[in-house]
């Protein structure tokens, strides 16, 4: 399949190799030599989760991951029938009996499955239906959701008349070489030795444990900004391919002289005369203001240094000698010719993390959605 939407009159979008995304998940998949569970939450990490989802239907996914009942419905909406698992805390508290809580409606309207970790929660869902779906979350050192390893045995005669379809855990420092998650692990695999029956399903990887090892040990893995383009790391044995890059048109080029400041609190002076160019992308499309002391766009190939501070609507460069006229398509992330700006190193430049990056691209920007898988 081979996609491309232009953006005919936007100024700035984020450009989303669907391509690229679905080799990083066939990528992971050879990799761990198991099925995915992709998380799509986020709108899939700010590219689009519908796009996302259908381009990797093609790899049979076992499920697709999110973190809101909305993120699910709106999949259900665009016709995706595979399995949706719901990997925050469910609302599934009902101080009166005769009240059906809403959380478990719309679940069940919309097929999502749970995912548990409280005795009344199990036997609530249990009883929501015909044997409904759900996973076990075991919490084995992250101490944000999920049931404490070393207290499932107060949770065994509700997993024993509801059997949950899969139990899992999530690691606290994947990318880090610190014993922590080989320790997490052994509290999983002890977890689950004790429960009643062996569930189905169990699995632990996001992306940086998925790549720090071949052949994974659990049923299937739950990648995420690996397949957003996102490497885990300089030492990585497996290094995603390129997907998001945020552009837009230079709409003003101006001439200015040694000495002259440009943008607020005039914090960039020329040294030289020098050639501005105004790109209409600036902190409401999710560029930060500071990105300005030491960020770069690209532009003809070549790495142009932002001059000043970028404001809310637009962002100025120093483009002088690059030949750069109204009209250009400046490259803020991705790659433009020989030259790349990897989302690792804006983000670094940011003072964020990649995954901030990815999500903090605001909606305004239109996702040109293009690739051939
Ligand atoms: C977000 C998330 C993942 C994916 O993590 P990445 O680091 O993006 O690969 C996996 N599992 C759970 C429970 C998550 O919330």
């Amino acid at each position: 399949m081979t996609i491309r939407t232009h953006p005919t009159d936007a100024r700035a979008w984020v450009e989303v190799d669907l391509g690229a995304l679905v080799r990083n998940a066939r990528a992971l998949a050879a990799h761990s030599r198991k099925p995915l569970i992709p998380m799509i939450k986020a709108d899939a990490y700010g590219v689009g989760a519908v796009a996302a989802a259908r381009a990797l239907e093609g790899i049979e996914p076992l499920a697709y991951g999110v973190s809101s009942i909305a993120e699910a419905i709106e999949l259900r909406q665009a016709g995706i029938e595979r399995p949706i698992i719901l990997f925050t805390p469910s609302m599934l508290e009902s101080p009166d009996p005769e009240w059906i809580p809403s959380d478990a409606l719309l679940m069940t309207r919309y097929h999502v499955t749970p995912t548990l970790a409280r005795r009344e929660h199990i036997i609530a869902w249990g009883q929501s239906g015909e044997h409904p779906a759900w996973h076990l979350a075991i919490d084995t050192g992250m101490h944000r959701a999920g049931s404490d390893h070393r207290a499932l045995a107060s949770l065994h005669e509700a997993i024993a008349e509801f059997p949950p379809l899969g139990a899992f855990t999530h690691f606290h420092s994947a990318e880090l070489d610190d014993g922590s998650m080989e320790t997490q692990e052994k509290h999983f695999r002890n977890a689950v030795a004790g429960l009643p029956r062996r569930p189905r399903l169990l699995h632990a990887e996001n992306s940086a444990a998925i790549v720090r090892r071949p052949g994974s040990e659990w049923d299937c893995v739950r990648p995420g900004v690996f397949l957003y383009g996102v490497s885990s790391g300089q030492k990585a044995a497996l290094r995603p391919e390129s997907v998001v890059s945020l552009r837009a048109r230079v709409v003003e080029v101006r001439t200015v002289a040694a000495g002259d400041s440009v943008s607020y609190d005039a914090t960039w002076r020329a040294e030289r005369e020098s050639e501005i160019a105004t790109v209409c992308c600036g902190y409401a499309d999710g560029l930060r203001r500071h990105l300005g002391a030491k960020g770069c766009g690209l532009v003809r190939g070549q790495r142009a240094p932002i001059a000043g501070l970028i404001t809310m609507d637009m962002t100025m460069l120093d483009v002088t000698g690059t030949g750069c006229k109204v009209g250009d398509v400046v490259t803020f992330l991705g790659r433009d010719g020989d030259e790349s700006l990897t989302a690792e190193s804006v983000a670094g430049r940011s003072g964020l993390s990649p995954y901030e990056l990815l999500v903090g691209l605001r909606l305004r920007l239109p996702r040109v959605h293009t690739g051939t898988w």
